[in-house]
């Protein structure tokens, strides 16, 4: 991004009032096993104007960066989920703002049909940055079932392929840590990213927050979190698999404290972020450690109204 801008590009996470397909009864009921019911209550959300929202991430990234390009980050639950005029309108009020040079929309990979799409690629073709953020979490269908996630990998599969083929960049979230995956999973996961193609990818641990079918499983003993340690070397296993040209958007995840279970390690991002860099810099990554800080980092708002799962 500073390279192709010249100057450092920040997000602006904005929570444009989505609900999500897979709670509704659209696709499915009661969401993903690890997603917090409580911050899901539409009527526990009314979020501000798309202008309101872009203002206050513009002051404290600019405060804290001396940023003065954005990017919109559509980010909380599901982004493409309304009509295609709506989702055009929402879009268009982040692109107003003179300083926002484009959108990354974060959503499920079966809720991208043609049109949005083609909206997304009109966007670009007017020269505005452009990315998909398609939440596939795991390649393995039985781990996708077990989480309740609703796809599959078919529809990730249908989904890349269509938006790459009108040029739109992806990027693609996986979980680690999820029940009954290991380091082998993750890799495989990473392979059949890697395969289909792809322009970026967010890794994320899953954590167990409160009011989640997980936080149950955990409670029960029957869920172990990975440790620090796990998981920072599946995420330098992974990132040292990784071609040099894909653009790795997030290493980790944080939650929010107040409905933060476990890990505790989770809530210390930096902590491990300088782990992730310290074991990059042992196996001779210093690329992946530049390219990851010249990125693009977020400003998430606040805890509870993101989807951990796009
Ligand atoms: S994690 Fe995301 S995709 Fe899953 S139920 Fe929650 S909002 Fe929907």
């Amino acid at each position: 991004m500073q390279v192709r801008y010249g100057e450092r590009v920040h997000k602006i996470a904005i929570d444009a009032g989505f609900t999500c397909p897979n709670r509704d009864g659209s696709i499915g009921k009661g969401g993903c096993t690890f997603c917090n019911n409580a911050s899901f209550s539409p009527n526990g959300r009314k979020p501000d104007l798309i202008s309101a929202q872009i203002e206050s991430g513009r002051r404290v990234i600019a405060k804290r960066t001396g940023a003065k390009k954005y990017i919109a980050y559509f980010q909380a639950y599901t982004n493409t989920y309304a009509d295609v005029d709506e989702l055009a309108g929402l879009y268009a009020q982040a692109l107003r703002e003179p300083d926002v040079i484009g959108l990354d929309v974060g959503t499920r990979p079966d809720c991208v049909p043609d049109e949005v799409l083609d909206l997304l690629a009109g966007f670009q073709q007017q020269g505005y940055e452009v990315w998909l953020e398609l939440g596939l979490q795991s390649a393995h269908d039985t781990t996708l079932e077990r989480v309740n996630r609703g796809h599959g990998f078919a529809e990730y599969r249908q989904a890349v392929l269509r938006a790459r083929n009108r040029g739109i960049k992806v990027c693609t979230h996986l979980i680690l840590g999820l029940p009954g995956e290991s380091t082998n999973h993750h890799i495989a996961s990473l392979d059949r990213v890697l395969e289909l193609g792809v322009d970026g990818l967010k890794f994320h641990p899953l954590h167990v927050v409160k009011g989640t079918q997980l936080a149950n499983e955990w409670r029960r003993g029957s869920y172990r979190p990975l440790t620090l340690d796990e998981y920072v070397d599946d995420v330098v296993e992974l990132i040292s698999r990784t071609p040099a040209e894909i653009v790795f958007h997030r290493l980790t995840g944080t939650a929010s404290a107040s409905i933060l279970l476990a890990p505790a390690w989770c809530a210390k991002k930096w902590l491990v972020l300088n782990r992730i860099t310290m074991a990059l810099a042992k196996r001779s990554k210093p690329d992946a450690i530049r390219d990851y800080q010249q990125g693009t980092p977020e400003l998430l708002h606040s805890g509870g109204l993101t989807c951990p799962a796009m």
